[in-house]
């Protein structure tokens, strides 16, 4: 049987927004080492900015219109925000296949042409040649009927709280820190960089971000647990494989909720240390 006080956790938590799926995972808490996470959408807002345009072959606004049929049926982060940069009606009959290829982009049918919206390895896969360029930002290559058609420089920005609670959980809990993410090296070395994270892994897939966690696992101690922090887009079996999987601002993306032993219902990565507080004082209670 457990005892009460773990639901006493459980409900402190529930008030603050935080679902812990099982009164373990607040045991669990009190071991965690390594802290996990993934950028786009969990760092940052996953709100992106269009920095740049480069067409090759057509005009800046084809290419924007392009890339917004191309992404228009996503919910991924990126999707959502050139969505937004375009502001004209999207003709949706133009669109006949679309299909997320996780951690590099999109296919879609537009107009019987197949297009393709993603990073560099992707366009590589295809075997399209793209120019190599170096921007300050996530660089999405765009792709029309095997012919490369130039590419778009976006940008994110930190969360407001996570330069603070990276703060925390380094210096004051002396927690690890690892960022995990499927964007270029300039983007994710900077963010990285910028929060003093221990550990920093670019260019990854989901499957290489599954890999990198159970190396983690597999070089902690018995009573060393790591924790992984992510937006749910593409990560659910991170989520999964973490010793405890904390899913953020996740709503609507049902598989992240499922995937998750805590579900963070507010965006707010300050909550982590909020969720720690309230495991340290369940189980010291218990003890
Ligand atoms: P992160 O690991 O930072 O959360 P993702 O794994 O979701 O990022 O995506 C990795 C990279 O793949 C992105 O930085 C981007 O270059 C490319 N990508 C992913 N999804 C899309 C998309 N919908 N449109 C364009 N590019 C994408
Ligand atoms: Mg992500």
């Amino acid at each position: 049987s457990i005892p009460l006080t773990f639901y006493g956790g459980i409900g402190a938590a529930a008030r603050q927004g935080v679902m812990i799926k099982s009164s373990h995972q607040l045991e669990l808490l009190t071991k965690a080492d390594t802290f996990v996470f993934d950028k786009t959408g969990t760092l940052t807002e996953g709100v992106f900015e269009v920095k740049e345009i480069h067409p090759e072959g057509m005009t800046e606004e084809e290419l924007l219109e392009l890339t917004a049929y191309i992404e228009y049926f996503s919910n991924h982060p990126i999707s959502m925000s050139l969505q937004k940069m375009y502001k004209k009606e999207v003709e949706k009959q133009r669109i006949e296949v679309v299909q997320e290829i996780p951690g590099q982009g999109i296919y879609a049918l537009i107009d019987g042409k197949a297009a393709y919206a993603g990073n560099r390895e992707l366009l590589r896969e295809l075997r399209i040649a793209v120019p190599k360029v170096r921007a300050a930002g996530t660089i999405v290559y765009v792709a029309l009927d095997g012919v490369y058609a130039g590419y778009i420089v976006i940008g994110d920005t930190l969360k407001k709280e996570v330069r603070e609670t990276m703060d925390i959980l380094k210096r004051r809990y002396h927690k690890e820190l690892v960022m995990l993410t499927g964007d270029n090296e300039i983007v994710g070395g900077a963010v990285g960089k910028l929060l003093n994270m221990d550990h920093i892994y670019t260019n990854l897939l989901p499957a290489e971000k599954v890999e990198k966690v159970e190396e983690f696992i597999d070089s902690q101690q018995e009573d060393e647990k790591l924790v992984y922090v992510g937006d749910g887009i593409n990560d659910a079996p991170v989520l999964k494989r973490a010793d405890i999987g904390i899913a953020m601002g996740t709503l609507g993306a049902a598989a992240a909720v499922e995937a998750a032993d805590i579900v963070l219902m507010e965006d707010d990565p300050s909550m982590i240390l909020v969720i720690l507080r309230i495991a340290r004082e369940t189980i010291g209670a218990i003890r």
